[in-house]
């Protein structure tokens, strides 16, 4: 082990010793959230033209051109995207869905919902992503679609994964709600699949406030989500009105919240690059630390940090990951980072025991993403940090891990 600094019990800001960024200097946080001032222009547009604004429409033409996509259609949010996608494949029982392990519970909520089998992959260890090799070992001969979720907000493998899709009819979803416009060989997140799945809710990178969307080149895939999502099932009949013509949901988007959106698009981008810019400034501090696993980024595949995961190896430490956490916090006000392994979906959603009795749901079902789940240490990135900032975070970590090193 490369000792950097000799870190006695009584340093550490847990134990009572000077944190390295104190309650008086805290490190900025995700919130509050910073809209640019086109934002209001848009907000009062909307309540000046008593809601007859064709905002949303733009925020759709916006996002298209920016993702490089035929059509957006907006939803209220990605668990109503997901929801949508799995329905307009109309799916149900004995079809089975192939879900990342380790996501939200949105990836999989829609999938349950419509009445399939989700079926859990298992995720390359290093980084919590699914690959294709983990997912052609779940595949069936029933398995009619998969939700491959860009983790923590780094691209999926993604050309093996539609390789084996493609051979057997299998549709892709993408849940982009992690990386909006990130890129896969040049391609962007939502565009490589059938469909991409976003969420602009307050936390996400796209904060809209709330809201999703369904991306897809398919005008006939678009259709079905936009009947599903937004028309309730219904189509319109000339001198009837509406006939449901299949079961659907109202998952409209917002106009308030489409002019938030449309603001924060405008700056995405910018926002991203700086993100992925101060996160490789961590990554490169932290490669020196003896015991930090890198999060492995495979070729082609862009990470835009909306989590920032710190991967340990457990073993080289002295006490578990919730301390080693805890001390963290405890240098770094307004951090607010922790383990989070109710991220393992197989676990966390206990209610599938219950609902398909002869599959015994559990962790054990994916060896590798509950490995990976319990070594990691996350906390929400944010575009506002500095330079210095980055610096006492890596110091941070440094002071904590050579005190609990074996
Ligand atoms: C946030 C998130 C969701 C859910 O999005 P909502 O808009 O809150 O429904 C789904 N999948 C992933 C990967 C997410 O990060």
């Amino acid at each position: 082990m490369v000792v950097i600094f000799m870190v006695e019990k009584e340093d550490l800001a847990i134990f009572g010793g000077k944190p390295v960024r104190g309650k008086d200097d805290p490190l900025p946080q995700v919130f509050p959230r910073i809209f640019p001032k086109k934002a209001l222009d848009y907000v009062r547009e909307v309540v000046e033209s008593g809601l007859t604004s064709n905002i949303e429409e733009r925020f759709k033409r916006a996002f298209a051109e920016a993702c490089g996509v035929k059509n957006v259609v907006t939803v209220a949010n990605c668990t109503a995207a997901v929801h949508a996608a799995i329905a307009a494949l109309e799916l149900g029982p004995r079809d089975e869905v192939v879900v990342s392990a380790i996501s939200d519970y949105g990836s999989v909520a829609g999938v349950i919902a419509e009445g399939a089998l989700p079926v859990f992959s298992d995720v390359d260890v290093r980084n919590g992503c699914v690959t294709a090799e983990e997912i052609e070992k779940v595949i069936t001969p029933r398995t009619k679609a998969m939700v491959v979720v860009h983790w923590y907000g780094l691209m999926c493998d993604m050309d093996p994964i539609i390789d084996i899709a493609r051979d057997r009819g299998i549709t892709v979803i993408e849940d982009c709600c992690q990386n909006p416009l990130g890129e896969y060989k040049g391609r962007k997140a939502g565009t490589i699949g059938d469909m991409g799945c976003f969420s602009f809710d307050p936390e996400k990178h796209l904060s809209a406030g709330g809201g999703g969307a369904v991306i897809t080149n398919s005008d006939e895939i678009a259709k079905k989500v936009d009947k599903f999502a937004n028309l309730r099932g219904a189509e319109f009949i000339p001198h009837y009105g509406r006939k449901h013509t299949s079961f659907g949901l109202n998952y409209r988007w917002s106009t308030l919240n489409a002019a938030l959106g449309l603001a924060k698009l405008e700056v995405l981008p910018e926002e991203n690059r700086r993100r992925v810019e101060l996160a490789n400034m961590l990554n490169k501090r932290l490669e020196e630390i003896d015991g930090v696993i890198p999060i492995y980024i495979p070729d082609g595949c862009s990470h835009l940090y909306w989590l920032y995961a710190l991967q340990l190896d457990i073993s080289k430490f002295k006490v578990d990951i919730w301390q080693i956490s805890d001390a963290l916090n405890a240098e770094l006000s307004g951090l607010s980072c922790s383990p989070a392994p109710y991220y393992l979906l197989p676990e966390s959603v206990t209610y599938l025991s219950q609902r398909y009795p002869n599959i015994k749901y559990g962790a054990h079902m994916v060896p590798n993403a509950k490995t990976h789940i319990y070594r990691v240490i996350r906390w929400c990135w944010t575009h506002k940090y500095t330079k210095r900032d980055v610096e006492d975070i890596g110091k941070a970590v440094d002071k904590v891990l050579s005190y609990y090193h074996k």
